[in-house]
């Protein structure tokens, strides 16, 4: 396959340059790509302003940056994040990104903090398969997880997600933009753009590939408040999204209460791979539930002492913060993290 692809620039700061792909462009020969690809870009470009683009060009997809997919159970492959925060990374490729193949489409479960990562990924699932990219399945607000979802939704993807993820996205996306557009440089992030979705999640949802189920759930605030997840029948796969954390320390961005309510709730009930949002694929619940069951109680146990001994949050954060340091050792990027959640803690059990 050939993709069409072009090198744009902020018309604002034209040294900010990257790579765009547009996948309205794929063709199975160079040539056929060609014939539609001036027309193709003047339009993307017509619709993005804020950009100017140079002459396109249909490079093979062999040529082109990929995802490193794993195949981790019969047509479930998974891309693995860096296990790191946004700040502690290069690129922002932190989170774990997925893709089923079913008999008929293929659905995305997350599309990476930009839009050269949702290439990077839609490149590589193309060099599995040409069937069509039917949905993405957003798990949450996160930039990581979202905000290449740009790319599949212009492959024609309907864009799902939880039905609070509209007012997050809009409520916080601008500020995570700006954020992205601080960490990295231009050639990571241009093009990205927030994607709300087509059609949210309610409580449970279905989508079929052909012959493959997939079972979304929206669950109550957790990690945050509009965490989704999905389960391939086919595979007894479960995407937990950040919902689970390994590796990497866990972010509290919802309900702490609510997060250790969903730990209990056997949530991966029946589920022989778990995917989590960040770190590796396991077979195992307690492995893959246990340390993150760990860290959120002794976030939950440290805030309820400095919350019953009296203390203010400015000297009970610092505190809760090194009263967790043994877990240190188990956790990528945790002090700062650590501080934050410290903070919403105390926020949300003060009123206990
Ligand atoms: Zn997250």
């Amino acid at each position: 396959m050939f993709h069409l692809i072009l090198a744009a620039c902020l018309a604002s700061a034209p040294t900010n340059c990257g790579i765009i792909l547009l996948p309205q462009g794929d063709a199975a020969t160079q040539q056929a790509c060609e014939a539609g690809a001036a027309r193709i870009a003047q339009e993307w470009l017509e619709a993005h302003p804020e950009l100017v683009g140079d002459a396109p060009a249909c490079p093979a997809n062999v040529d082109l940056p990929a995802a490193d997919l794993q195949e981790v159970a019969p047509g479930v492959h998974v891309n693995l994040g860096t296990s790191l925060q946004m700040e502690d990374s290069t690129d922002g490729h932190i989170a774990n990104l997925g893709a089923v193949i079913g008999r008929d489409t293929v659905a995305v479960i997350d599309a990476g903090v930009s839009r050269a990562e949702g290439q990077a990924l839609y490149t590589a699932i193309r060099r599995i398969t040409d069937k069509p990219i039917s949905h993405l399945i957003v798990t949450h607000m996160h930039p990581d997880h979202s905000f290449g979802a740009a790319v599949f939704a212009e492959a024609g993807a309907v864009v799902l997600g939880h039905h609070a993820l509209p007012q997050a996205l809009e409520g916080r996306g601008a500020a995570y933009l700006a954020n992205l557009t601080q960490l990295y440089p231009p050639a990571e992030w241009i093009g990205t753009e927030i994607v709300l979705p087509d059609r949210v999640v309610g409580d449970r949802m279905q989508i079929d590939l052909g012959d493959r189920i997939l079972e979304l759930r929206a669950w109550p605030p957790a990690h945050t408040d509009n965490d989704l997840t999905v389960f391939d029948r086919q595979t007894a796969t479960l995407f937990a999204g950040d919902l689970l954390f390994r590796e990497l320390t866990p972010v509290v961005d919802g309900s702490l209460r609510g997060w250790l309510e969903w730990l209990d709730s056997d949530p991966a009930a029946g589920a022989r791979f778990i995917v989590p949002g960040h770190g590796a694929v396991t077979g195992s619940w307690a492995e893959a539930s246990g340390p993150q069951r760990i860290f959120l109680e002794a976030l939950a146990g440290e805030t309820r002492k400095a919350i019953d001994a009296g203390q203010p949050m400015s000297s009970a954060v610092p505190e809760i913060t090194k009263a967790l340091e043994p877990l240190k050792k188990d956790w990528a990027s945790f002090e700062a993290t650590v501080a934050r959640d410290a903070t919403v803690a105390f926020q949300e059990l003060e009123w206990e």
